[in-house]
């Protein structure tokens, strides 16, 4: 097989589209600059290896150390610059008649007690690191709190929201208050795509 060449995402958005929630600055730097260099990484750091022509989702559940660190930045930055959409593109009309959606009340009880956990996940998790949304193959939900480069692939769950509360995703923009940030980026989830990821992710890991 021929070695895969890891590329930068592409926004589905423009750089300014999220303001104010996120600042073009901050898609600058976070996605021009971070999320390039961990992709400029990990193609050094597999070519020539058993990963060099292996999916990215494949890499992060079996590599460790630096390529696990970068494979895992790349796919996590994947999720969460893709799952956004600006403010005005979303009504949210119909949200309650999705899966996703109905999954959420069933598995947290109503979709405000959902947000407080995940934002309270957030909040709580020492350091560097992400917060997730998960599903299992029967397709139940529950949150994860995973450090540094982690995913819960790595757990055989299918990942499907997520929000990075490495301080370079919200410094710019909120300085220290990780809480805040947490809280506007509710504004800008796109759920049609989280409902996607759902759907796909859960008929994937049945077979
Ligand atoms: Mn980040």
């Amino acid at each position: 097989m021929l070695p895969l060449l890891f590329t930068l995402v592409a926004l589905p958005y423009a750089p300014e589209a999220l303001e104010p929630v996120i600042s073009r600055e901050t898609i600058e730097y976070h996605y021009g600059k971070h999320l390039q260099t961990y992709v400029d990484n990990l193609n050094k750091l597999v070519s020539g290896t058993e990963f060099d022509s292996m999916p990215l989702e494949q890499i992060v559940a079996n590599a460790q150390g630096g390529i696990f660190n970068n494979a895992g930045q790349v796919l996590n930055h994947n999720l969460y610059f893709t799952q956004f959409a600006p403010v005005k593109e979303l009504t949210n009309e119909g949200m309650n008649e999705l899966a996703i959606v109905k999954a959420i009340v069933r598995d947290f009880g109503s979709f405000d007690a959902f947000k407080a956990e995940f934002e309270q996940k957030g909040v709580s998790l020492f350091g560097s690191g992400w917060v997730w949304l998960a599903a299992d193959k029967d397709g139940k939900l529950v949150i994860t709190q995973e450090s540094n480069a982690g995913n819960p692939v790595t757990k055989g769950l299918k990942p499907l929201m997520t929000m990075d509360v490495w301080e370079h995703a919200y410094y710019i923009d909120y300085r220290n208050r990780r809480a805040a940030h947490l809280q506007a980026l509710w504004q800008i989830i796109n759920w049609e795509e989280i409902e996607k990821r759902y759907c796909e992710g859960v008929k994937e890991l049945k077979n």
